[in-house]
């Protein structure tokens, strides 16, 4: 008989593992609480404008292409990645910009202009990094750490790499000119960690980005999402989608029935969870979910974000489409966002700029963006956001306009955003966290959630909460993982 299986929450985590359980050929459906799949990279259309809600930056795109591969599929049939170039251009409120390119001799002679003794450190830096992505990425990114062992066996690359120190204090080891520290440290932000704190070993971001480049979906990252659930339904897979999960049943140890919030219900011989950790183990009709969440509610999660969508009349040909507007302070706003209490007024700025690479992002001549700021989460700042929401984007806009977009407020045209609370009612994250639990070293790999559950033997997880972490590689790395797990299990 063939075995079933749930995948609660259709985030890219949970789209991955779903489509590798099918492949395997058990019967998998995946149960999403919002009216479309994607979780973080959800979509919005406006007057002809595609606003992409979460995750823009698509690297490592042969851990995608392998969902397909697994049943001899082409990717390419579902979903055009085009590369984007630069990566991304970072940019400082005194007027530096450093276009961080995937060309050495362009990278050196940016560097040089900085700090001329720094071009030799950035090589050491590269080599760093190139050796944790090795041991942090290629062997133990899709590892699945069920027991101390595993960590054990992973401490001496862990030491070799010093796992311990921060991704900002290894890079400064490398590079004294402190932009250049900023440049290649910033990049733990894009998973929920703060480089001054962060292991080190998320320096691999670097060569993950340098060797595999950065892409786009031509359409949004919707098309890719998209693209996902066809690849899965073609396979056989359902898709059930506006209904929010509302109890995970048990009989005895096991995990047996899913129910959802309009009735509906169905037994499955494995049952994985995609949606957040904290609400997962609150959904659990067993002991172990109450102890469990209460166990998580005392863990560190990730900030939130605020992000600010918009459109406007014209294009804006000298805005790369991916940038990073540092503010005045880095450290200072560091600690702000990840134990202050308020909102920071000078916050450093991603800015997306789709339409730089795909002008059906907009109708022609119009424009679409979306800038992000990181916030604190809901459970450090008791902000009101239905009133500081729009004060928060006068001040975005304000400095912009001021940075990178001259003219912006005579050609706005539609502006929302989606913040912490948004993060916390519609995507259910506890504390409207963004990238779930803190990547710090202690809240890693063995000390993460664990793919399957300790006690609910046929219960799992995928997504942000596990190993390896936030990030379209990382969830789709732990699909991996628990995929491994699941179909081992489900065969025995
Ligand atoms: C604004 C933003 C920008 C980002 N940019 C990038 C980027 O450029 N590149 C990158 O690689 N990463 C980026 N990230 C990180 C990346 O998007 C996430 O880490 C990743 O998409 C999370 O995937 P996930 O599998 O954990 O699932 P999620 O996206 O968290 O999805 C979980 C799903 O579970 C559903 N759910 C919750 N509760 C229930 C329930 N009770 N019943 C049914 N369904 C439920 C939710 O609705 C949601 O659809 C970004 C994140 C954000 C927020």
């Amino acid at each position: 008989m063939r075995r079933k299986a749930a995948v609660i929450g259709s985030g890219f985590g949970g789209l991955a593992l779903a489509i590798r359980l099918q492949s395997a050929g058990i019967d998998t459906t995946v149960i999403e609480a919002r009216d479309k799949p994607g979780g973080r990279a959800y979509f919005w259309e406006k007057d002809g404008h595609v606003f992409d809600a979460g995750p823009t930056v698509i690297t490592d795109p042969a851990c995608l292409r392998e969902l397909w591969e697994l049943t001899g599929a082409d990717m390419a049939k579902d979903v055009d990645l085009v590369p984007v170039s630069p990566f991304y251009r970072l940019s400082w409120p005194d007027g530096t910009t450093f276009d961080y390119v995937n060309d050495d001799e362009q990278l050196a002679r940016q560097i040089a202009e900085l700090e001329p003794a720094d071009v030799e450190g950035y090589l050491k830096f590269l080599r760093y990094s190139e050796g944790v992505y090795v041991e942090g990425y290629e062997k133990l990114g899709a590892v699945p750490f069920l027991d101390f062992k595993s960590m054990l066996k992973a401490a001496p690359s862990l030491a070799r790499y010093q796992a311990w120190r921060s991704v900002y204090s290894v890079v400064s080891r490398f590079v004294k000119n402190e932009k250049l520290r900023q440049a290649l440290s910033f990049h733990s932000l894009l998973v929920g960690g703060n480089p001054m704190t962060t292991s080190a070993i998320y320096a691999l971001i670097h060569k993950l980005e340098r060797d595999g480049g950065v892409w786009f979906a031509r359409g949004g990252t919707n098309r890719l999402v998209a693209g996902m659930v066809a690849h899965f339904e073609r396979l056989g897979g359902s898709m059930r989608l506006d209904d929010p999960v509302a109890d995970i049943e048990t009989k005895g140890d096991n995990a047996n029935t899913v129910r959802t919030r309009s009735g509906w219900s169905q037994d499955f011989d494995a049952v994985a969870s995609n949606a957040d950790i904290v609400r997962t183990y609150e959904m659990l009709r067993h002991p172990a979910g109450g102890r469990g969440a209460a166990r998580l509610k005392r863990k560190r999660f990730s900030p939130s974000l605020f992000v600010m969508h918009f459109s406007t009349d014209g294009r804006w040909p000298d805005v790369p489409h991916h940038s990073i507007l540092f503010g005045p302070e880095y450290a200072g706003l560091l600690k702000q966002i990840y134990g202050g209490s308020t909102l920071p007024n000078d916050p450093s700025i991603y800015l997306h700029h789709p339409t730089a690479t795909d002008r059906s992002m907009a109708p022609e001549g119009r424009s679409t963006f979306y800038a992000l700021a990181p916030v604190p989460h809901l459970g450090r700042a008791a902000i009101d956001w239905d009133k500081e929401g729009p004060a928060y984007t006068r001040r975005l806009l304000e400095i912009l306009e001021q940075r990178t977009l001259p003219g912006l407020s005579d050609r706005l045209g539609e502006v929302f955003h989606f913040g912490p609370a948004d993060f916390e009612q519609e995507l259910n994250s506890h504390l409207g966290s963004a990238f779930s639990l803190e990547p710090v070293l202690t809240q890693s790999a063995y000390f993460r959630v664990h793919n399957r559950d300790d006690r609910i033997r046929n219960l799992y997880f995928v997504g942000a909460g596990t190993h390896p972490g936030a990030g379209i590689p990382g969830v789709v790395g732990s699909a991996k993982a628990t995929a491994g797990l699941m179909i081992a299990d489900l065969a025995a």
